[in-house]
């Protein structure tokens, strides 16, 4: 089967052709078909499966689908006096270079839609990132810290957040994330497990993985690809 059988939203479909993709992968194809029914999804799955498309294909298809009306400027309270950027869809990434590979294959799948993805990572300037998210932000791709960073600057909002991806889990915490993970995930203004849809990405399926995913997904569907 390729991806014209897959019942996806025509520009997302375009843009899958643009990127020279004609038939999903494994893991694509189911969660394409998870993310159209809302379920949670605890994905083994390695790099070279096709994960990243795994988690934008059923996020960016939701939302093409879904149009801006459900996104952040409605939220009607503080639209104008607070700058906070508020992403629909936060992907989070344990390394620079994880980040931003995701963002150059989000800019693709987003080209002439309304969804403006944006990165943030730390050990770079500040600054040029606060700018980029500042200019509009639905789907932000970051590194635990450096978000932690920028919500404690105001700068950035979980209150909207409908998508949550954990990308790479079992690498974010043999790097030390937990923490700063945790403190993302349960921060008050973050809708909780019932109000978002989670996907979790994970090499391995270790004690501490089974924990997180116990705690931030519901009901989920474990698929090993
Ligand atoms: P990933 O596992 O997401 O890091 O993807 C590994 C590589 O496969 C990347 O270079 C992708 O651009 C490519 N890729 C992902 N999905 C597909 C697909 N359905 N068809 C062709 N190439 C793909």
């Amino acid at each position: 089967t390729n991806f014209d059988e897959a019942d996806l939203e025509p520009l997302l479909l375009e843009n899958i052709k643009l990127a020279g993709y004609t038939v999903p992968t494994p893991v694509q194809k189911s969660s394409i078909s998870f993310g159209r029914a809302g379920r949670d999804m605890m994905a083994c799955a390695q790099t070279g499966s096709g994960k990243t498309g795994g988690f934008l294909f059923p996020i960016l298809n939701e939302s093409f689908r879904n149009g801006p009306a459900a996104a952040p400027a409605g939220d009607g309270r503080g639209h104008y006096r607070s700058r906070a950027a508020r992403p629909i869809a936060l992907i989070l990434s344990p390394t620079r270079e994880l980040a931003s590979q995701i963002n150059d294959e989000a800019r693709k799948f987003c080209y002439r839609s309304w969804v403006r993805p944006c990165v943030v990572y730390g050990g770079a300037d500040i600054g040029m990132q606060l700018r980029e998210v500042e200019r509009g932000c639905d789907l932000l791709v970051a590194t635990p810290g450096r978000l932690v960073d920028l919500i404690e600057r105001g700068r950035v909002s979980l209150s909207c957040i409908r998508y949550l991806v954990l990308d790479e889990a079992d690498r974010m915490l043999d790097m030390g994330f937990e923490p700063q993970i945790r403190r993302i995930v349960e921060k008050e203004d973050m809708p909780g497990v019932e109000g978002r849809q989670t996907l979790m990405f994970s090499a391995t399926f270790p004690r501490d993985i089974q924990m997180l995913a116990r705690d931030f997904l519901k009901d989920y569907i474990f698929l090993s690809v």
